[in-house]
């Protein structure tokens, strides 16, 4: 009954402030979509700024709408926006920021509950323009290539007006606006690709001139009580199996004072600043940043932290500032898992950021591991089990191990490795709950089945969206039914990939060369570390020469 979703959104609008209330009249009206509750959504900064970016036009009302309200991942309503609480199928244009790829399934899911065919070959002009864009499609358009209009691969700040414009031309024909958007850089058309086409990854050169940060406030997200500053894009470390690490390459960072200005601002709305960005403790002026905010009163969060560059003066301002959990990811136990993942973070590193921890009283280390990664063993498995127990001894407060299964992500040197059996990953985490079983430490493992689920649809091709769109109550066993139905099987997306074969993904010119991919896996394979990238120095893997290439199409 659409009366629940319209009195539950004016709720979440009332206990707002920053909203952008917009008369319709005229203007484009575009609908930006999280799919996944308002409480996961209203701590992702690309919702805020592309919030942002789309309210400073004038021509254009931008306004939210999420899978769920509250803290609920869907509901059964037909979803309305918050601002104005109209249904989906109001909009000229929907607009699906996703950053992972299990949310694939709220975003079909949405378009059901609004009425919206899923496939885009059975929408005509009288449904809105379905656009996509986030890290996950970005590495791989093609599972939802069938369901969207149109995919926008990289970051959109710098592109967004051109966009826009294409999007208001007056008297345009969907036909015409498609045909536009396909020759604007970064824009993947599928429904006028070829075998040939390719699109180039965008990425924003001066972040410095794109600030990114809260623009609405709630105390009804994750992270509500900060004002979130992203302080940096990317990370240089090269670590293999990492998406973030490749899909925002080139590594930058915000100056200072830009990154000041911005929390100045913040702190007339919150009184801490969560720091955001893939190397938080990477960034060249991060002791400064702290001491610096901590002087203008404010309390500090952080997302995870890499042990070997985190320092005592930032560990001392997030304690003074508030913060209660350490987090780090070293991964992986052995010495030789860390050559093979390229993420080369000495044992004695993390114990001392942990023994830092202690001494500054924080309450609880989370520490993120991965299994099933290429060339694992179960001896690796019992050297994540020495290093908890080394890290327990050295520290008095809670422990929480979060256990991933490796994924397999498409751009990434890990994009041709198999994804582990899911008998070989329960086993290996039950070894680990079993090693780990104590009070002080705290484990969570995540699913298996929606972990190789994940696995397919990160590098699936059209065929899994064909069958994505056709799923209407989102569980395993749909899921499987459907893959059933398409005559697909889980196992084919998760073996090995021989070198050289087409991929699914290869519509996407990430700037990453392919060769240097090849040479990261087979140093992998050979239990090899590489190093790190330096923008401005190194060409090594392609982005940074292939920046001037970009220029040109500017
Ligand atoms: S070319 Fe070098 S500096 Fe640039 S992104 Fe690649 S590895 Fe990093």
């Amino acid at each position: 009954m659409r009366w629940r979703s319209i009195a539950a959104a004016r709720r979440v609008l009332a206990q707002e402030k920053g909203a952008v209330i917009k008369d319709w009249g005229g203007r484009l009206s575009v609908a930006l979509c999280y799919p996944n509750s308002y409480y996961v959504g209203m701590s992702n900064l690309a919702m805020h700024t592309l919030y942002r970016l789309f309210n400073q036009r004038g021509d254009v009302v931008c306004e939210r709408i999420f899978s769920g309200l509250g803290r609920r991942e869907r509901e059964n309503d037909p979803p309305v926006s918050i601002e104005s609480q109209r249904p989906l199928s109001d909009f000229d244009v929907i607009a699906f920021s996703v950053s992972y790829e299990l949310d694939y399934f709220n975003l079909v899911e949405m378009l059901h509950r609004a009425g919206i065919p899923t496939l885009a070959r059975e929408r005509d002009a009288d449904w809105p323009l379905v656009l996509v864009g986030g890290p996950a499609p970005s590495a791989n358009p093609a599972p939802l290539a069938p369901i969207c209009d149109a995919l926008f691969i990289g970051e959109v700040e710098e592109r967004l007006p051109d966009l826009l414009d294409v999007l208001t031309t007056r008297g345009a024909t969907r036909e015409d606006i498609l045909a536009t958007l396909a020759t604007q850089p970064g824009l993947y058309v599928p429904a006028l690709a070829n075998e040939g086409t390719r699109v180039t990854r965008q990425w924003v050169r001066d972040l410095d001139s794109y600030p990114t940060h809260s623009v609405v406030f709630t105390s009804h997200t994750e992270f509500g009580d900060m004002f979130l500053l992203e302080i940096s894009r990317g990370c240089g470390r090269g670590c293999r199996f990492c998406l973030a690490g490749y899909a925002y390459r080139p590594p930058r960072t915000r100056h200072l004072d830009t990154l000041l200005e911005s929390a100045r601002d913040g702190l007339t709305h919150r009184k801490r600043i969560g720091l955001v960005g893939a190397a938080v403790s990477d960034h060249p002026a991060i002791d400064r940043l702290a001491v610096t905010l901590r002087g203008m009163g404010a309390g500090l969060g952080v997302s995870s932290l890499r042990a070997d560059s985190v320092s005592e003066v930032f560990l001392r301002c997030l304690a003074e500032g508030d913060t209660r959990t350490l987090t780090l990811a070293p991964e992986v136990g052995s010495g030789r898992l860390r050559r093979i993942i390229n993420k080369n973070i000495p044992e004695d590193k993390v114990i001392r950021a942990v023994r830092l921890a202690a001494g500054f009283r924080f309450e609880a280390v989370k520490l993120y591991f991965i299994v099933g990664l290429p060339g694992e063993s179960d001896e690796d498995i019992d050297e994540i089990t020495a290093l908890v127990r080394k890290i327990t001894r050295g520290f008095p407060g809670l422990v929480k191990v979060n256990i991933t299964p490796f994924v397999p992500k498409p751009g990434t040197p890990f994009q041709w490795a198999a994804m582990a059996p899911a008998d070989v990953l329960e086993a290996r985490i039950e070894r680990l709950k079993r090693a780990l079983a104590s009070a002080q430490v705290e484990v969570t493992p995540e699913s298996v089945p929606w972990a190789r689920v994940q696995g397919v649809l990160a590098r699936g091709d059209q065929h899994v969206g064909e069958a994505l769109a056709q799923i209407t109550s989102i569980s395993l066993r749909a899921w499987n039914a459907a893959l059933r139905k398409a005559g697909l099987t889980e196992e084919e997306y998760l073996v090995e990939r021989p070198l050289g074969a087409p991929l699914p993904w290869q519509v996407v010119e990430t700037g990453v060369e392919t060769e240097y991919l090849i040479q990261e896996w087979r140093a992998a394979l050979d239990s090899k570390g590489s190093p790190e990238c330096l923008p401005g120095v190194c060409e090594t893997c392609g982005v940074c020469r292939a920046v001037s290439v970009t220029e040109r199409e500017r």
